[in-house]
């Protein structure tokens, strides 16, 4: 197997008696966008730095590029772009002169530098905005200043940590179609997000984690098959009494069914028919319904199951 561009091994980091990361294991391949899913406190920032050698850790170890990486790792670290989730720019410098900066950090060469600075301004739309101050931009177009000081000298490994909070949402899809090109271009992506539709959206392999551990890993597809729900089935329903519901309940593939706000959801497994089902039992019972539709498992769903509570704060 080729070499993992991130290998993380039974990492643990403790804040006192806290314990941020749990034996985390993550092996991160050549070409990826890797989504780091999980609640607010779950560790995904504890674990990017950690493997920026930001952070010093309890146990366990971290290998970028098949190397240990410490502090002064400068060789490694011309590899790695960075886009921390609070935004690091000078707010004495331009946007232009803040691109050049970083960008500066490890390309030596002036023209190369120019043209760079210059991909990058494009890259993330700030064309307009070369001379602005950071004070003067909206929170998106920060954001994306943030990500063009980040990725300016073309590194190979990209780590962003949840750079679409607080982004309108032009500047998300903006953000979001720019890491897919940055991948297509040939840079491994570490994305971390408690954004569900994000990860599944630009991931190729997600890693849920809560509490510092990984819960579950796969692609979305694969993750999705590992929990029992198939589909979950909602109808509006003004009348229909405890009983039905009873009833509804000990059908085929039928595991779990509530009724609030005149609104039934039946959880079923995954099974051929579920709704067809289901209707025929409301017309055989004469009970109406309004509005009838049917969900696929979202990575909200895989959370709940697994951990039994909800993704979402
Ligand atoms: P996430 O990025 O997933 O929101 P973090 O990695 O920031 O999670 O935090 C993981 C846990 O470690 C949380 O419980 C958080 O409160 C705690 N924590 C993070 N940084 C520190 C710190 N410098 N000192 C003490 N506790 C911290
Ligand atoms: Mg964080």
């Amino acid at each position: 197997m080729a070499q993992p561009v991130v290998e993380i091994e039974n990492l643990v980091k403790r804040y006192k008696e806290l314990v941020a990361l749990d034996h985390l294991n993550l092996r991160i391949e050549e070409g990826e966008i890797f989504g780091l899913l999980g609640p607010n406190g779950s560790g995904k920032t504890t674990t990017i730095s950690c493997i920026l050698a930001l952070l010093s850790f309890d146990k366990g170890s971290v290998k970028v590029f098949g190397k240990e990486i410490e502090p002064d790792s400068y060789d490694l670290k011309r590899n790695i772009g960075v886009v921390l989730q609070n935004v690091a720019v000078f707010e004495a410098l331009t946007v232009y002169e803040n691109i050049d900066y970083f960008c500066g950090l490890y390309i030596k060469d002036k023209a190369t530098r120019k043209q760079y600075v210059e991909e990058a301004v494009r890259f993330v739309g700030l064309e307009d905005y070369r001379k602005f101050l950071p004070k003067k931009l909206s929170g998106g177009l920060l954001r994306r200043l943030n990500i063009a000081c980040g990725i300016a000298h073309k590194p190979k490994l990209i780590i962003m940590d949840e750079p679409t909070v607080a982004v309108d949402p032009q500047s998300r899809n903006k953000i979001l179609e720019g890491i897919k090109q940055l991948n297509e271009q040939g840079a491994t992506i570490i994305y971390t997000s408690h954004y569900m539709e994000e990860v599944e959206q630009i991931c190729t392999q997600i890693a849920i984690v809560d509490k510092g551990r990984k819960i579950a890993e796969g692609t979305k597809e694969e993750l999705k098959l590992m929990i029992r729900m198939g589909e979950k089935i909602h109808l509006d329903i003004l009348d229909i009494t405890p009983e039905q519901i009873e009833e509804i309940r000990g059908l085929e593939h039928v595991y779990q069914v509530t009724y609030e706000d005149n609104q039934l959801q039946i959880s079923c497994n995954r099974g051929k028919h579920n709704l067809v089902r289901i209707l025929a039992y409301m017309q055989e019972h004469d009970i109406g319904f309004g509005r009838v539709y049917s969900e696929l498992p979202t990575l909200n769903d895989v959370f709940l199951e697994i951990t039994g509570k909800e993704l979402r704060d």
